[in-house]
């Protein structure tokens, strides 16, 4: 079986993470500041917090801007649940809106009509791999005095005009095993504010100031040094893994015939955290089926957009409809793209997509 995600974890990993235990310090400590640091290097930003996973990084970006009940936040239905969970998390109401069909992202030219006097931030997300069109959510965001955050949960190292996810407003990352890097389990806030950085770290840990002072509600959403071990060695590799995804991607791009294929604007760096395919007239179904019985891996990112997600359908009070996000769901098959496919996996994967597309056409 192809599968549709590996993580690449070496010796070096192993290494690192037998050094922590040798060490006696596994909760947070040097090697999580080390993490933190590279990070905050890698990303461009001055500080980064590293924290227990890309949902609670999320939660905290809120709960830092003292977001909260009767507070709306912009995000994208077409998404995963994190992104609007982290939200609810916090009491205040998810507002999405459309994403544009051929990024599969927020589509800016939507937001405004969405902004109330309740709205609070706007969380983009860099789907895919894919950084949003940032420069007009940030004028949106500027001229309604609005926070940015940033889910960039599947685009570690993706650029936008020559800047890197993560650093447009408050970013959020994670280290779930799928993603272009990996911890087992971890998350990452990137900001360049200094005092948001600090009060990111009091919340992180018990709302503690001082050692057992706690002058407001915290939480344990800390990264361990074990899984900071392994994100340091991850992070050296950043580069080169998603180098191999966008070759990957570029060897599929020249040889699938007959499907609609993933899109990088000009001006932008995809990291291919997916890549995503689309397969219209209800064929897609049918594909992952074909592709499984060869063994070969895919997935549907997201089969369910969140506004049709049981949960929020009673959430919401309105019955809510994105034609694009709606179509989206119906049509995207992600194909395996990570570093570790071999040139006959590779092959393999065009070769069974392309044969499916040449029957359905006769
Ligand atoms: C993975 C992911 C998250 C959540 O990250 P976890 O580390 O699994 O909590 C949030 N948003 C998006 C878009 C993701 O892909």
């Amino acid at each position: 079986m192809i599968p549709i995600a590996k993580p690449v974890i070496q010796q070096e990993e192993k290494q690192a993470v037998s050094e922590v235990l040798d060490s006696g310090i596994l909760a947070q400590g040097p090697r999580t500041r080390a993490f933190e640091e590279a990070f905050a290097s890698m990303c461009d930003v001055r500080h980064a917090i590293a924290t227990s996973s890309g949902t609670t990084a999320l939660h905290i970006a809120l709960l830092v801007h003292g977001i909260g009940p009767g507070d709306e936040v912009i995000t994208t239905p077409f998404t995963f649940i994190a992104s609007a969970n982290s939200i609810l998390f916090v009491g205040a109401k998810p507002v999405f809106v459309d994403i544009n069909a051929r990024t599969y992202n927020i589509d800016p030219g939507l937001i405004e009509d969405a902004i109330t006097s309740r709205t609070k931030a706007i969380l983009p997300v860099h789907l895919y791999g894919l950084c949003c069109d940032m420069n007009p959510i940030l004028d949106i965001a500027k001229r309604h005095d609005l926070i940015v955050i940033e889910d960039a949960c599947q685009s570690h190292g993706a650029e936008y005009q020559g800047k890197k996810a993560g650093s447009f407003g408050i970013g959020a990352f994670s280290f779930y095993p799928t993603k272009n890097i990996t911890c087992g389990e971890g998350g990452m806030i990137t900001t360049s504010d200094g005092q948001i950085a600090e009060r990111c770290r009091i919340i992180r840990n018990h709302g503690m100031h001082k050692r057992y002072f706690h002058e407001e509600l915290g939480y344990n959403f800390r990264m361990t040094d074990i899984h900071a071990a392994i994100g340091l060695e991850q992070l050296k590799k950043l580069d080169k893994f998603n180098r191999i995804r966008r070759e990957n991607a570029a060897y599929y791009s020249a040889n699938i015939k007959g499907v609609l294929l993933p899109f990088e604007p000009k001006g932008y760096k995809h990291v291919y955290h997916q890549y995503t395919i689309r397969v219209p007239d209800g064929r897609r179904d049918v594909l992952r089926d074909y592709l499984k019985e060869r063994s070969i891996g895919s997935e549907i990112y997201y089969p369910v957009p969140i506004h049709q997600q049981s949960f929020y359908k009673q959430k919401l009070e309105d019955d809510l409809h994105f034609p694009q996000t709606e179509k989206a769901a119906k049509e995207v098959l992600s194909i395996p793209v990570h570093p570790s496919l071999s040139q006959a996996d590779k092959e393999l994967v065009f070769k069974t997509i392309n044969d499916f597309m040449e029957q359905g056409s006769d």
